[in-house]
């Protein structure tokens, strides 16, 4: 463990502050990476947390939680719109810097308590890992010359992608015309531009606002750390680090959640349990995991076609259907007679422990709807997928497990159950693309498990060149 001596006391651990942004794929990256900073470079750990969707710090002794006032009005909290909540979370920091100022400097007294007593003395804290959403944060930790590391939560392309958003714009393939779908971005290849990131809620310009904070943020940092993996996207962090040569770090630490404990605990839905007994009746590679992560949603229409399609595939599943699944539905209802079609069959449940699953034997495949966290858990165990992107970074995603790693298909165009049910049979069936497939998909698992292993693995080495940074300490 990393530890250095205050004025002739004894050795004391480092801390290092965290800061995720309050949503599922932001929290659990970031709460491995504290996890792994913790466990393997013996820092000490504060995470920074607000109200809204906010962790529970019982789940984690070993770190410490302090609140952060987030300032999001009752009405956007509870619509609970990822680019409307991150866009009045910041408006409201900048508007009273000295509340983020207050609770930075508490988090960094708290570690001054642990060492000397020293009232002039700097903040104890070494380092703020925040997210990249997180611009007003980073400003305030600049006055109080609190380092930032910032922590990527997608893949290295969606990186470039952003910083390639102005010159996307410049040359016309943004805003997305009907008639250009199709049509390659060499720049970013392989992407074309269907697979550019884009939002389905919110205005292109507020994503332009959005994603402008974003590489202003990571151009400010002290060093970027991006989940992801030198086996996954080699050629894509190479292009990266000249983009970013200015920054003196550029880590691919990914996946994250193999790099620390299986569970970080920071689910915030409860994960149902149950299914890990369910699936252990079942044969080896023969379930079908569907789940469309915590906040893509279809509209009833489409949902019925799922359940159907699923049904009709006559292949063993296991399906998460969360609360907000279905667009304006208080509650998710399955379709008459849906249950006894599937009986012994299929598992309907409100929400999985994820990793979990997709590490079990029973699992041969996955639908996902690609979000990033999906991808790499999915990667990381060898599972084959079936892509339905839906926003953001997902089209990109999808883009790579088909055309890049061959490990997985897009399921494009009109969500019908006689798609559905073709697509699962084409993925979990004996043909011959679904086993090479699968094939492809285990020999990804063990490139990224190399990167993984102590000592020699890129990922692994990682953690300990972004813990370099914090050694010797800031005077
Ligand atoms: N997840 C989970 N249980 C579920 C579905 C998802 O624990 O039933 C977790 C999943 O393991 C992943 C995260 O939720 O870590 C979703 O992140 P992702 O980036 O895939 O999608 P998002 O929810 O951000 O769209």
């Amino acid at each position: 463990a990393r530890s250095f001596t205050t004025g002739g006391g004894a050795p004391r651990a480092r801390r290092v502050l965290v800061f995720p942004l309050p949503f599922q794929g932001h929290i659990d990256p970031m709460m491995h990476l504290a996890g792994a900073l913790h466990a393997r470079a013996g820092l000490a750990v504060t995470v920074l947390h607000t109200r809204f969707n906010a962790m529970d710090p019982t789940r984690h002794p070993e770190f410490r939680f302090v609140e952060v006032p987030d300032g999001v009005p009752a009405d956007v909290a509870a619509a609970g719109r990822i680019i409307d909540v991150i866009l009045a979370m910041n408006a409201a920091m900048e508007a009273a810097p000295a509340v983020v100022r207050a609770a930075l400097a508490l988090s960094a007294m708290i570690a001054e308590e642990e060492e000397d007593d020293n009232e002039a003395a700097p903040p104890r804290a070494a380092c703020l890992v925040i997210d990249a959403h997180l611009l007003a944060v980073q400003r305030v930790a600049e006055e109080l010359k609190l380092p930032t590391i910032v922590l990527r939560t997608v893949s290295a392309a969606c990186l470039r992608c952003f910083l390639a958003y102005p010159m996307l714009h410049d040359k016309g393939y943004l805003p997305p015309q009907e008639s250009q779908l199709h049509m390659p971005v060499p720049e970013l290849q392989p992407l074309r531009v269907k697979d550019l990131y884009q939002s389905k809620i919110s205005s292109h310009e507020m994503l332009r606002v959005v994603i402008a904070r974003i590489t202003e943020t990571v151009r400010n940092s002290s060093g970027v750390v991006i989940n992801t993996s030198e086996a996954l996207e080699p050629a894509e962090l190479q292009k990266l680090r000249g983009e970013l040569s200015h920054l003196p770090l550029l880590l691919a630490a990914g996946p994250l959640h193999k790099l620390s404990s299986r569970s970080t605990g920071s689910s915030l839905l409860d994960q149902d349990y149950s299914c890990i007994g369910w699936l252990d009746t079942q044969p080896p590679g023969s379930v079908l995991y569907v789940s469309f992560g915590s906040l893509a949603a279809m509209d009833s229409g489409e949902f019925i076609e799922v359940a159907w399609g699923l049904a009709n595939s006559g292949h063993p599943f296991l399906w998460v259907v969360r609360p907000n699944l279905v667009q304006h539905a208080d509650i998710v209802q399955l379709p008459d007679g849906f249950e006894e079609a599937v009986k012994g069959r299929g598992m309907v449940i409100r929400w999985a422990p994820q990793q979990e699953v997709l590490a079990h034997a029973a699992v041969g495949g996955f639908w996902t709807h690609c979000g990033w966290n999906s991808t790499l858990e999915a990667v990381g165990e060898g599972v084959p997928m079936i892509c339905r992107p839906d926003a953001v970074d997902q089209m990109m995603n999808a883009r790579y497990v088909e055309e890049v790693w061959g490990v997985g298909f897009e399921l494009e165009g009109e969500l019908g159950r006689r798609e559905v049910e073709g697509a699962v049979r084409k993925l979990m069936g004996r043909g011959s693309e679904g086993a090479e497939m699968r094939e492809r998909a285990q020999d990804l698992r063990r490139k990224v498990a190399e990167c993984l292993m102590e000592r020699s693995g890129s990922s692994h080495t990682a953690i300990d060149e972004a813990t370099a940074i914090w050694d010797p300490p800031p005077k």
